[in-house]
């Protein structure tokens, strides 16, 4: 793209290689491909409480699918994540133990 931007009398063009660069971020996710679902771009998929396809694995930020790729978010997510961690445990605790070990 070769458009020159005039902004108050000073000419400028912008470098967009960076712009496209920025976008096409790759997520380092290769170590648990094959344990979670990933998207088409190596995303990892959650569902609403941020639980990837592995049982009481989460995901929060900008490795996961569908999130905003932004700060506030990352963080909010974080916490949110950190909530279903500590909730996860609770219903295995209240079952029985040959069912959580699968006898
Ligand atoms: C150039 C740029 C500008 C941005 N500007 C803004 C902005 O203005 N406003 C805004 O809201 N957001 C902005 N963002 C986005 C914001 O930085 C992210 O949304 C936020 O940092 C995501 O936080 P995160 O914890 O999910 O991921 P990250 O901050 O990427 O943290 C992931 C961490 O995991 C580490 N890691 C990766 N793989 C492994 C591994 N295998 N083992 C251990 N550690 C690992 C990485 O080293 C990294 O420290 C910008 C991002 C970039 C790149």
């Amino acid at each position: 793209m070769d458009e020159i931007i005039k902004v108050y009398g000073a000419s400028w063009r912008p470098d967009c290689r960076r712009a496209k660069r920025f976008l096409a971020l790759d997520p380092n996710t290769g170590f648990v491909k094959g344990s979670v679902d990933l998207d088409d771009r190596g995303l990892v998929l959650t569902e609403m409480g941020l639980q990837t396809s592995m049982q009481g694995v989460f995901a929060a930020g900008d490795v996961r699918s569908g999130s905003t790729k932004q700060l506030a978010s990352a963080v909010s997510e974080g916490a949110a994540a950190a909530i279903g961690i500590r909730l996860y445990p609770e219903p295995l605790e209240a079952r029985p133990m040959h069912e959580m070990v699968g006898t």
